[in-house]
């Protein structure tokens, strides 16, 4: 599906306007602080209701304001499926957030996720493998909510259960109380665990190509790594085994700091630079070999909604080029130009530096918000 009509309100400093979109996607050029990056979160915003840049919903009304709303139509190339209108609205009072489909509401908001398919290529991607291990199982989450039927469901279960038994530990309950929560807590989270680790698994040598293939020769392997010990994350029997192990393992720790301290929430995932000696990039990795590790995601990313949805996904780059040297820029281009169907919708600081489908793309212009 492309989105060929953008409908935005409100939303950061873009001017509310009405944009229709060409189907095979458009170059956004203006100078920094102008709006370029708010009108990619926009449209991103249509796929998962939340920012891709972490920001809170409030902060993505415009100043002074009071409600933003977004909506956009998603139309396939061959009319073979009926367009879809998505749309969503952002309330500061009562932090009211309001999906519509086709003009209804979903039953659950999560029902509404992932209408439209996009995948965003974003200097700030480098944080999934720079920062700390929450920002890489937060892309994991992300990219399973969307792609994987169930997973959304165990995830907020275990989320649930982890809660309410973090704070029965924090007031200090009695194990017999705290325990309640133990079996729920293994069950969701082993599912959790399997499902990841099973996505890594799936996508690793994929992933192992395109990093070979960007940096010119480079390999680089992810590995999911569980917060227990055992040798077949993959397996929800398995991982439930050994979450129940460790927590019978750290019931002393968990009373003193109150909290628990095995599952899911702490698991890891790993990214082995130079292969025979298991260099993790995130220690030994150069700013280019973390980038590339964060773009080869990026492009798993796109080949699993692919697969999982049968889609081709709309591209999204904000200015991605500005950091990378000249022989991966080519090779990314080169990647992302093998998928040629798709709908790309980039932005960049100058004409110039449009490198990706230099002739077919159509060039707006976006100044103070204004496109
Ligand atoms: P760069 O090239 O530097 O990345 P950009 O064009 O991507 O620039 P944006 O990140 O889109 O710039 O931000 C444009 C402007 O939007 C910023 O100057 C910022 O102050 C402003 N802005 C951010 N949030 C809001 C908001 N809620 N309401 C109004 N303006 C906002
Ligand atoms: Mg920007």
């Amino acid at each position: 599906m492309r989105l060929t009509h953008l409908s935005i309100r409100r939303f950061r400093n873009l001017e509310s306007q009405e944009l229709d979109l060409p189907p095979e996607g458009v170059a956004l050029v203006g100078e920094n602080a102008q709006g370029k990056s708010n009108f990619l979160e926009a449209i991103y915003y249509l796929e998962t209701f939340r920012s891709f840049r972490g920001a809170r919903d409030d902060q993505l009304i415009a100043f002074g304001e009071e409600v933003f709303r977004v909506a956009g139509r998603l139309t396939s190339p061959d009319a073979s499926e009926p367009a879809v209108e998505v749309a969503a609205a952002f309330q500061r009072k009562g932090r009211k957030k309001k999906v519509t489909v086709d003009g209804a509401e979903p039953e659950r908001l999560s029902d509404g996720l992932g209408r439209l398919a996009a995948v965003i290529f974003s200097p700030s991607d480098v944080a999934i493998v720079n920062e700390g291990p929450s920002e890489r199982r937060r892309f994991l989450d992300i990219v399973l909510s969307l792609n994987v039927p169930g997973y959304l469901r165990s995830l907020q279960t275990y989320r649930q259960a982890l809660q309410q038994r973090n704070a029965a530990l924090k007031d200090g309950r009695s194990s017999a109380v705290v325990s309640v929560w133990d079996e729920p807590l293994v069950r969701s989270g082993a599912e959790v665990t399997a499902e990841r680790a099973r996505w890594i698994e799936s996508v690793s040598e994929e992933f192992t190509g395109y990093y070979t293939e960007v940096s010119g020769g480079q390999s680089a392997v992810p590995t999911y790594k569980p917060s227990v010990d055992t040798d077949r994350p993959t397996d929800a029997g398995a991982a439930a085994d050994a979450y129940r192990d460790g927590l019978a393992a750290v019931a002393d720790r968990e009373r003193r700091m109150g909290t628990t301290v095995v599952g899911p929430h702490r698991d890891e995932v790993t990214f082995a630079i130079e292969g025979d000696r298991d260099l993790d990039v995130r220690d030994y990795g150069s700013g280019g070999q973390r980038r590339t590790a964060a773009l080869a995601l990026r492009l798993v990313e796109a080949s699993t909604i692919r697969a999982a949805r049968g889609q081709e996904p709309i591209v999204l780059m904000d200015d991605v080029f500005a950091e990378l040297d000249e022989g991966r820029s080519e090779r990314i281009l080169q990647l992302i130009e093998r998928e040629e169907t798709g709908q790309v919708i980039l932005t960049v600081p100058k004409e110039s530096d449009v490198k990706v489908r230099r002739d077919a793309l159509p060039r707006w212009g976006i100044r103070d918000g204004r496109i």
